[in-house]
């Protein structure tokens, strides 16, 4: 695997659209604005392949994409606008549900903001993820906004407020600059080769 070979393959708006084919499945979660698009466009070293800056109000999706024939790379909706209605909201509720019940994913990426505590949003995926039982990373985007004296309390912080396990890394990355690609890069290709 060398993160060049990206194919889009579905946008599922149901359990009947996840792909049939079964192959190792990287999710990637976080709330809209976190810079989710930015970090899957870092980690495939390209300008636009997941969109960046998503419309609130969009129709929520499970987006598919096929790595290097080897494992599914899966943008999960993101959730945490303001202004969506509750038939929405709902909707991504379900969906999420639908996702998660289906026991697919081999390794959950949670991307929060490094700059503030979690939210409360955050928080709910984060159960979400542990109550899978799936092995999850967290990333701690936008670190090239925070002063160096922010760096380590927020980190405990995020740690804290996730209530994360000591097998659950908290990484250090900037969607912007790069930090911390190289770490997700291998915890990817462990996942896959397991
Ligand atoms: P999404 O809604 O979670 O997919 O977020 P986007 O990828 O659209 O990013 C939202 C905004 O945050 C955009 O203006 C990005 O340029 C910015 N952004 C994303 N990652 C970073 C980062 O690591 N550092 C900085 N400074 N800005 C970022």
């Amino acid at each position: 695997m060398n993160f060049q070979n990206v194919e889009f393959l579905i946008s599922a708006a149901s359990p009947r659209d996840f792909p049939g084919k079964r192959l190792p499945e990287i999710a990637f979660a976080g709330k809209s604005n976190v810079g989710k698009s930015s970090v899957i466009n870092r980690l495939l070293q390209r300008k636009s392949m997941a969109k960046v800056g998503d419309k609130p109000g969009k129709t929520v999706h499970v987006n598919y994409f096929l790595l290097d024939k080897a494992c599914y790379l899966v943008d999960l909706p993101g959730y945490g606008f303001a202004k969506v209605p509750q038939a929405e909201k709902d909707r991504w509720a379900r969906l999420m549900e639908d996702y998660f019940a289906a026991n697919r994913i081999t390794l959950g990426v949670l991307i929060v903001d490094y700059r503030h505590p979690p939210t409360n949003n955050d928080i709910t995926m984060a159960k979400w993820f542990l109550d899978s039982g799936c092995p999850f990373v967290v990333l701690a985007n936008k670190k090239d906004k925070l002063k160096k004296s922010e760096l380590e309390p927020n980190l405990a912080a995020i740690r804290a407020d996730l209530e994360l396990p000591e097998s659950c890394p908290v990484i250090p990355f900037s969607a912007e600059k790069g930090d911390g690609r190289d770490e997700l890069v291998k915890w990817i290709l462990n996942a896959v080769k397991a």
